[in-house]
């Protein structure tokens, strides 16, 4: 169902899916704001309750925002000053920001060509090699792909090290009957607005099956009270807030049908896109449920940018997740640490990579635009040889 016929594709519409279940928003919205009560009331109590029930796991506890949350995971755990953290480098900044935030060093590993996500070998020879101890594992369930968690889990607990799964894009994805955000010690959710399951703010999650690190994030989560006022232990402050709560409980039965809905626009550019044999298509694989938070596909780099533009003019507004790895930054290039294997595929992926609108709200008619435009620059571009 598409509420706003337009002429561009974009690449997230998040007031669509706004316009699409208006009613039922609406009304929680009004609800907490005639409540008079808007922080950790009953729809934070409700949503943790059944978000948590929806992961099959004990345990839900709401955060301000994604990055906060993988922060609170990480001091759950006592990750803190002296400590080492592997994460990718082909991943929002955020989840390296949230392992600075408490004082661990990040250690940068490589990822698997087909699966945009960490390579279990990369992350092997980043134990073998870091310059200080290891204690977490952070992967990036990246586009709403599951990461390889048989092999990442079996590296870690060789090496003593707790996996927090970075499960931002990945709400509902599914890898060998479990779902993403089962498989770690914890896990760490972002309810971004263009997120899978997007509040109307920021908002996050930690998710546990251990009733320690759940008492523990609860405490942590603020002040350290376990009575108010009185701080037990050094902790900070993210909360999830009523209204993000009541938004979240109305869009959540919906999230495998939007789920659904993803994976039929992935299917639909799947079919039609195959034949372009410029074109790398994201890998999919009978035992995982891919979400398709982005539809992510790979193009010679002498092309990428040329058929990004080409789109762009043509009404299509493709994206680039991520355009720069983070050791790549800014802020982080030379100055933080890498697997001794090095990052050659998380480099080479950022200039191929380009990210096709996926949406729930993409009609039909959209995404087959979205395959026009694409097999037109093929065709005026198979003759003529660059590079
Ligand atoms: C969005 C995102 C985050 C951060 O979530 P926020 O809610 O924006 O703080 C972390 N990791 C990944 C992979 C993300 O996509």
């Amino acid at each position: 169902m598409n509420t706003q016929p337009s002429n561009t594709v974009a690449l997230a519409d998040p007031r669509a899916a706004y316009l699409r279940n208006r009613i039922a928003i609406d009304d929680a919205v009004q609800g907490v704001l005639q409540s008079g009560w808007y922080i950790m009331g009953e729809n934070v109590r409700c949503f943790e309750e059944e978000f948590a029930r929806y992961l099959g796991r004990r345990h839900t506890i709401g955060t301000g925002s994604g990055t906060e949350a993988l922060h609170l995971a990480l001091r759950c755990c006592e990750i803190g000053l002296g400590d080492r953290v592997a994460t990718v480098s082909h991943t929002a900044v955020a989840t390296v920001a949230a392992i600075e935030l408490t004082g661990a060093r990040p250690v940068l590993v490589d990822v698997d060509p087909d699966t945009h996500t960490m390579c279990p070998e990369s992350l092997r020879s980043a134990f073998d090699s870091a310059e200080g101890t290891i204690r977490a594992v952070i992967p990036v369930h990246l586009y709403g792909h599951p990461a390889d968690m048989t092999s990442i889990k079996r590296i870690a607990n060789d090496n003593h090290a707790v996996v927090i799964e970075d499960c931002a894009q990945a709400h509902g994805a599914i890898r060998q009957h479990r779902m993403a955000g089962s498989w770690g010690d914890l896990a760490a959710f972002s309810f971004y607005p263009t997120k899978n399951l997007g509040a109307l703010g920021d908002a996050g999650a930690v998710v546990t099956d251990d009733d320690a690190l759940a008492e523990k994030a609860r405490l942590l989560q603020q002040y350290g009270w376990k009575k108010r006022y009185v701080s037990e232990c050094r902790g900070m402050n993210t909360l999830l807030d009523e209204i993000q709560a009541a938004v979240l409980r109305a869009k959540l039965p919906l999230l495998d049908g939007d789920n659904f809905r993803r994976r039929e626009i992935a299917a639909l550019y799947r079919q039609r896109l195959s034949s372009i044999s410029g074109l790398c298509l994201p890998s999919e694989s009978a035992c995982q449920k891919h979400v398709y938070h982005q539809f992510t596909i790979r193009v010679r780099a002498d092309l990428r940018d040329a058929l990004l533009g080409y789109l762009t003019e043509n009404g299509v507004l493709a994206g680039i997740l991520y355009p720069i790895p983070v050791h790549k930054q800014p802020a982080y290039c030379g100055k933080i640490e890498v697997s001794s294997s090095g990052l050659q595929t998380t480099e080479r992926m950022a200039g191929e990579i380009l990210c096709l609108p996926v949406h729930p709200d993409v009609s039909d008619d959209q995404a087959m635009k979205v395959v026009h435009v694409i097999q037109r620059f093929f065709s005026k571009n198979s003759t003529f040889s660059v590079g």
